[in-house]
């Protein structure tokens, strides 16, 4: 078998963790393979992805600012990853590019992992981007009670929220307008889906009354490994956990996608955890 190349496509990359994850899980299966980092600008994308076969590589990861960009170039898109709008994973095959996004089922399976079955739960998510719109598919095919949304920015959130009312007959999904709508004081789980926190002069977002001990807080962020939310939210009793688990499993079930091969997990949850101490 010849060397078989992967990597990731986005800017920036510089930091990413993948690569460890990645070729720790080709070492452990023996396979000959290789996960670089892609860095290049916008303009150059077009022609990085016609060319993805000509250049030898077999899958890559896509992340920000590519991952809605990067569909017009697929010639066949997996159907969750259509709902959700956006790739993150990306497999050549016989030439041929096919798009999928891992994102929403990997943070789920983490969610399950912690112990949480969203079904019939009462679900609050901050922040309508990118990472939104994959974890809210995500919750939405588990048939939560309710999914409630807010972001700054209300237009995301209407779109979102009018897109999964059609596609979800039978969740009540809302648009929130002000933090306090979003009724977190009587939510099962809050999602962050927002950048907030990752910075240490970030704010919580959240004001700690509303935090309870019957909730679960999901932070999307997991560098640093407790945000000022998780923080709050365990000393108000709250169980909490951080997207390092998400990050996990959606470059297992990439990995499972491009090599068709059971992904070493425990192997590549080591590479992860030894890449964030560095
Ligand atoms: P994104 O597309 O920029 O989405 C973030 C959204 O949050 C934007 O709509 C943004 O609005 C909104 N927002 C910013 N500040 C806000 C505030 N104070 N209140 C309410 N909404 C606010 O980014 P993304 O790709 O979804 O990523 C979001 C976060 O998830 C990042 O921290 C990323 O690292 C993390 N992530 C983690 C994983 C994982 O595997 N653990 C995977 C994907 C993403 P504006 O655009 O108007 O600022």
């Amino acid at each position: 078998m010849s060397q078989q190349i992967y990597g990731l496509i986005g800017n920036p990359v510089a930091h990413s963790l993948s690569p460890r994850m990645h070729n720790a899980a080709f070492a452990q299966l023996k396979l000959p393979a290789e996960y670089k980092l892609f860095p290049f600008k916008e303009e150059e994308l077009a022609d990085f992805l016609k060319n993805l076969a000509a250049k030898g590589i077999s899958g890559i990861n896509v992340t920000i600012p590519y991952k809605e960009k990067a569909i017009s170039y697929l010639d066949k898109i997996d159907p969750l990853a259509e709902l959700i709008g956006a790739v993150n994973t990306i497999k050549v095959s016989e030439g041929k590019l096919e798009g999928f996004n891992t994102d929403g089922e990997g943070f789920l399976k983490h969610l399950e992992e912690s112990g949480f079955d969203p079904q019939g739960k009462k679900i609050a998510i901050l922040g309508a981007g990118g990472a939104c719109r994959a974890v809210a598919v995500a919750l939405a095919g588990r048939k939560p009670k309710s999914l409630a949304v807010f972001d700054i920015d209300n237009r995301k959130v209407e779109k979102l929220v009018s897109e999964l009312s059609v596609k979800f007959p039978g969740i009540s999904f809302a648009g929130i307008n002000s933090l306090p709508g979003l009724n977190i004081n009587q939510s099962d789980l809050l999602v962050n889906t927002t950048p907030i926190g990752m910075r240490e002069s970030d704010a919580c977002l959240i004001d700690a009354k509303f935090l309870h001990q019957g909730i679960l807080i999901y932070d999307l962020i997991y560098n640093p490994a407790e945000t000022k939310l998780l923080k709050i939210a365990k000393e108000r009793g709250a169980k909490t956990a951080n997207g390092l688990g998400m990050l996990l499993y959606q470059g297992v079930l990439a990995f499972e996608i491009w090599t068709g091969k059971k992904a070493p997990v425990e192997v590549m949850r080591r590479a992860l955890a030894e890449g964030l101490k560095k």
